[in-house]
């Protein structure tokens, strides 16, 4: 044979392996080639390249951001204090997957507790008894109409359940307002969906882990930096197509192309909903028609850091009864679990997607303004802040992923299905018993490493 003939028949071959569309070869560029790759460095990217890794397997982990941890995001801003933008706590430590990591990485705990806590009405004065009986009534009717809505044969929003309960009760603003805390304080912080939205068949779907909440003393980034460690990550790779027509999957990123006999897809919720990476071809219609039922919620944070602590400081948990509903009630103290003089102030659901359009002054001011009410007018204006906007982030597109009316758990499992044995999909959102979660980001990491693997 001679070497044109050979040249020629070398070309056939990678044209074969790689396809005869390649934009890079078209532009003159390498196409890189890895047995797997994982799109997306978050907790589900990171555990499944780890367990692949320790398998011997040769993985690449391509990641938008210039960043590794995706909705874990330790920032560094406050030297001395380092402080969580996105996951905070190990919801549950026992028996919870990320309690073994925390141990491997002989990473200093802090207990918080919703017991220590405090909770101030409208007007900014701490509760009084009759206030506290009248709000635990409230709960327990909340819980009893949620449990018979969970029983109904047709699905109602959590709204739509509670506007029913209001119905039955006296009408006045206090239970208006009550029961507007009792949801946003309990379940729009907690599950990050709009009561409007969530189900009330599935909103609490969901397993827990048992046990306290702990956070961080570093912040979560103590995790990130572990499993990471010995990973070959390429930051600022935003993938734009992914085409798995064929084996091996092609991957076109802002930067190059890729490819790979296995991908694993870690990419949010969000981002696969915006359609901001196409599938060639296109998903199948269990998927699709699991992204469109699925939603992401939204919890943004707005720390506060003041020269002295001026609220009570042996509580973890500061709660308002807002006259808006949604509006700061819920508060984290770190004077008593870190001691700093420092308040993370929440905001969730419908309220957490209004503020993003605000400036950081204005969302300051307006957290301020609660602050005086419960505090007085004396308290001292704070030296720094930091704000989150999680709903316009562009690589996560929301917090993390609830279950609104007309979706149902299994679509979670509809997600998670790999496709051809050479595309499989990980990220909290596929997790269907602990979603929304760092845990179930985690877990479902792992799961997709085995799937892989099998
Ligand atoms: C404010 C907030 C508070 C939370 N609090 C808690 C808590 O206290 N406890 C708890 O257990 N959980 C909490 N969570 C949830 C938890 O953080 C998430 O469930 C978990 O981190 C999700 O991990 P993941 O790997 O599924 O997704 P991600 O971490 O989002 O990882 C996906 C990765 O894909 C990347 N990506 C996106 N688009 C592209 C693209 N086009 N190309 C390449 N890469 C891309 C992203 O940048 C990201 O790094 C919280 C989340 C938020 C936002």
């Amino acid at each position: 044979m001679d070497r044109r003939t050979l040249i020629s028949l070398f070309a056939a071959v990678l044209a074969g392996r790689f396809g005869t569309r390649s934009l890079a070869a078209e532009a003159g560029r390498d196409v890189v080639k890895r047995p797997v790759i994982i799109i997306g460095a978050g907790l589900a990217g990171l555990a499944a390249g780890r367990e692949l890794q320790e398998q011997g397997q040769d993985v690449l982990i391509l990641e938008a951001r210039d960043r590794v941890g995706g909705r874990l995001w330790t920032s560094q801003k406050w030297k001395d204090v380092p402080l969580d933008l996105g996951a905070t706590w190990i919801h549950g430590v026992t028996e919870n997957p990320l309690t073994e990591l925390a141990e491997e990485a002989e990473a200093q705990r802090i207990e918080t507790s919703y017991d220590r806590n405090i909770v101030y009405d409208s007007n900014g004065q701490e509760q009084t008894k009759e206030l506290e009986e009248r709000l635990e009534q409230l709960r327990s009717k909340v819980r009893q109409a949620l449990k018979s809505a969970q029983n109904a044969d047709q699905d109602a929003s959590i709204r739509d359940v509670i506007d029913t309960l209001q119905r039955q009760l006296p009408v006045n603003e206090i239970t208006r307002q009550l029961l507007n805390f009792v949801i946003s304080g309990e379940i729009e912080q907690e599950y990050a969906g709009s009561a409007r939205r969530l189900s009330s068949h599935w909103y609490d779907s969901a397993k827990s882990f048992g046990g306290e909440d702990v956070l961080f003393a570093k912040g979560f980034q103590v995790i990130v930096d572990l499993l990471s460690e010995g990973l070959t990550i390429r930051t600022g790779q935003v993938v734009k197509q992914i085409d798995w027509s064929s084996s091996p999957v092609r991957i076109i990123t802002n930067q190059g192309e890729y490819a790979a006999d296995q991908v694993l897809v870690t990419l949010p919720l969000g981002v696969l909903k915006a359609g901001s990476v196409e599938f060639k071809p296109q998903l199948p219609h269990k998927k699709t028609s699991a992204l469109s039922h699925l939603e992401m919620g939204i919890l943004n944070k707005c720390y506060l850091r003041f020269s002295k602590v001026f609220w009570p400081d042996d509580i973890d948990w500061l709660e308002y009864i807002p006259s808006k509903h949604g509006a700061w009630t819920e508060w984290v103290s770190f004077a008593r679990a870190a001691n700093q003089p420092i308040l993370l102030g929440f905001n969730a659901a419908d309220r957490g997607r209004e503020i993003e359009a605000w400036t950081d002054r204005e969302i300051v001011v307006s957290a301020m303004q609660t602050l005086r009410i419960m505090f007085g007018n004396a308290i001292p204006e704070p030296v720094d802040f930091q704000i989150t906007r999680w709903a316009s982030d562009p690589f996560a597109f929301g917090s993390y992923s609830f279950n609104p009316v007309g979706s149902h758990p299994r679509m979670r499992c509809h997600l998670a299905q790999p496709l051809g044995e050479r595309l499989y999909f990980a990220g909290e959102a596929t997790e269907q018993e602990y979603f929304g979660t760092a845990h179930g980001a985690y877990m479902s990491g792992v799961r997709a490493a085995e799937e892989m693997m099998s």
